[in-house]
């Protein structure tokens, strides 16, 4: 494997990145206009509600001039801010999966074309039907009201997203941007804008490649590699770790939105009151010119105005609690998932662990001295992005050991990693490794086994085949591990370790935080392929993990969580990110999925009650303009209030 890849290197620019920035300011430019628009309509239509204005509206506008301004205000409303309401609406219909905007569609596009209807045509109404000015009613303004919203909550929609996935950003580059550049022989890390064309750069395993434009976002794998310009090479693991995220996010069921399903059973049911209101009215009283307005009417009323609000609002009042907690949600779906999850899979390195090792056991085995194997070690973990490599090489720097220039490095993710060290193969890494690549000397077994037995992680040391000795390390627990187990366990999640050390280490963890079960000396594709197995069996699968090896499973996974403390892979993969790691934001991330789940019920609740109420009024040709507007306000009050709540909730 070679160690210089050879890829473009270009100045970070933000541009791309920030596609859900642009995609938020893009609909909030909507709303504004929108809203703007629509302010002049409500205002104009307001004189049968507020006293006194009906009287100085009229004596300032004739009705009929007044309708008409209106009538030109929702045009670019209903045509231009709002369209992609219509084109969703008509998908749906094209596509046979009645949603939210099937219903919106129908009901804004219908009150719409009944106002022009009447505002051009009133004399094909008969007298019966129209009110004291002379005129059948008109809802111009609840159009473009319920366009506004609509809008109003996508944006809310976006932000939320916006907002996460910047926090998540930053979390990414908390580390600021700098690269690793040699210069004539010398390492040393400069800030990203400093780096010339033609330097060399290297690049660790699992770190973002600092140079945007080498394939935005691409992030280095397994080989810890120097680069200098063009483009980067395919690289196996780095191909099939790819592969493995790319096919479990594709494979991963689209959420069926709540206030979809209950718009289309509600759809469906409106449309057969409003045929039934006409067939009574023309067939049994043969009064069909009742039974067309009041059919339409039906039509209108039922068009929930708050129906475009009630989930958004909720998700990022939601989304907006759980990162003050430290828990970024990535989407609206990791909201709804996670409280139906009754299985966690769970990584130890890292995620359990601290992954900032104390204590260090050296054991040098033949010829070799305990510095001789620290120094092997650390010259060849010194290229690795893991924790543990960091503690080794911490260990060597505590003790002034200098380093061997290395080259060929090659990180094996979940064994260890290896390289070229004076014409010497040096490798560290798990008994894994030691098996794969046949280190042979005999070594102090009984030793190595009580460390294990310890909860110590032991990584083995070859040079050429030879076993240099072996270095056990003490990664502590976090704190708050043992909380957030009992936290799961109360509402009964079965949590399973996943790692990729030895089974001894494995079964000491295991047992002192009280796992259901556990599996050792993974790779990542084992790990992978350990959700999906619990997802054929029936679970419903969250995994938390932090490294590289971790990158499938938490794309595959139902819930994927990431370390904020981890690889940038990791938080790529995942739909959630614990900013510090702690744990206990997995049991509050479930306690917030309850919650927000029903608080997106009642929303939807208070969306429909109102138009509900209205359908049978409008069917008995009881509805006018002031109960519209109503119960639209209503609504749309409750509605956000009710989201509101969220922000009280304890999550602990
Ligand atoms: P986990 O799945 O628990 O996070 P990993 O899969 O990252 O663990 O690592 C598994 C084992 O491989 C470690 O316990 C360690 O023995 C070895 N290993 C991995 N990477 C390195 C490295 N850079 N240096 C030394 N040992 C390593
Ligand atoms: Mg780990």
């Amino acid at each position: 494997m070679h160690l210089v890849k050879v890829v473009e290197f270009g100045t970070s620019s933000d541009t791309d990145k920030d596609e859900d920035v642009k995609a938020y300011r893009s609909m909030r430019r909507k709303l504004i206009f929108s809203a703007l628009f629509s302010f002049p309509v409500l205002v104009l239509s307001m004189g049968e509600l507020v006293p006194g204005l009906k009287e100085l509206l009229a004596e300032l506008l004739p009705i009929k001039t007044n309708l008409f301004i209106q009538f030109i205000l929702s045009i670019p409303v209903v045509f231009f801010f709002g369209s992609f309401i219509f084109s969703k609406g008509v998908k749906s219909v094209v596509k046979r999966k009645l949603n939210m905007f099937t219903l919106l569609s129908l009901g804004t596009s219908i009150a719409w074309g009944f106002s022009v209807v009447a505002l051009f045509l009133p004399q094909i109404f008969p007298a019966s039907l129209k009110m004291s000015n002379g005129l059948v009613p008109i809802y111009f303004e609840a159009t473009v009201v319920i366009i506004t919203l609509v809008i109003l909550g996508q944006m809310l929609e976006l932000l939320a997203h916006a907002k996460t996935n910047g926090a998540i950003k930053e979390l990414l580059n908390l580390v600021p941007p700098t690269a690793l550049v040699i210069r004539s022989g010398n390492e040393m890390v400069v800030p990203l804008a400093e780096v010339r064309v033609g330097d060399r750069v290297r690049v660790k395993p699992g770190e973002k490649i600092p140079g945007s434009v080498v394939t935005g976002g691409t992030i280095n794998l397994n080989g810890s590699f120097i680069m200098i310009a063009r483009k980067i090479g395919g690289d196996t693991l780095l191909a099939r770790i790819i592969d493995m995220v790319n096919e479990a996010s594709r494979s991963k069921a689209p959420i069926q939105r709540l206030a979809d399903t209950v718009a289309a059973y509600f759809v469906q049911v409106v449309i057969l009151v409003s045929l039934a209101t006409l067939l009574i009215w023309g067939i049994g009283f043969s009064k069909w010119d009742h039974g067309i307005v009041n059919a339409i009417a039906v039509l209108i009323i039922a068009c929930p105005c708050a129906l475009g609000l009630a989930t958004p609002v909720s998700i990022m009042v939601g989304t907006g609690k759980g990162a003050k907690s430290g828990i970024l949600i990535k989407n609206a779906k990791a909201i709804e998932q996670m409280r139906r999850v009754d299985t966690l899979l769970v990584d130890k390195t890292g995620t359990l662990t601290v992954g900032k090792p104390k204590g260090t056991v050296l054991r040098g085995n033949g010829s070799y001295s305990d510095d001789d194997v620290l120094r092997l070690a650390a010259s060849v973990d010194a290229f690795s992005e893991h924790p543990l490599a960091a503690a080794i090489v911490t260990a060597a720097k505590d003790k002034g050991l200098p380093l061997s220039d290395a080259s060929d490095f090659v990180s094996i993710t979940g064994m260890g990693v290896k390289a070229r060290l004076n014409g010497h193969e040096v490798a560290v890494g798990n008994a894994k490794l030691l098996r794969e690549l046949g280190g042979k000397s005999p070594y102090d077994e009984e030793y190595v086994r009580k460390l294990q037995d310890a909860g110590n992680t032991i990584m083995f040391v070859l040079d050429d085949s030879h076993i240099a000795g072996y270095i056990g390390v003490a990664d502590p627990i976090k704190d708050t591990t043992k909380d957030a187990v009992r936290l799961l366990h109360e509402p009964k999640v079965r949590i399973v370790m996943l790692t990729g050390d030895n089974p001894v280490t494995a079964k000491a963890v295991a047992k002192t935080l009280g796992f259901d079960d556990f599996k050792a000396e993974c790779m990542p594709e084992d790990k992978y392929s350990e959700v999906k197995r619990r997802q054929s069996s029936g679970a419903f699968v969250a995994m938390a993990g932090d490294g590289i090896n971790d990158a499938p499973a938490l794309a595959q996974a139902d819930v994927g969580i990431a370390m904020g403390t981890g690889t940038d892979v990791a938080m790529e993969s995942a739909d959630i990110t614990l900013v510090k790691g702690d744990l206990n934001g997995i049991a509050h991330a479930k306690v917030l999925s309850v919650l927000v789940m029903r608080n997106i019920k009642e929303n939807l609740f208070f969306a429909f009650a109102y138009n509900a109420i209205g359908i049978p009024i409008a069917a008995l040709g009881l509805l006018n303009p002031i109960f519209a507007g109503l119960a639209m306000a209503l609504s749309s009050v409750s509605v956000l209030g009710n989201a509101l709540r969220v922000k009280s909730i304890k999550l602990s």
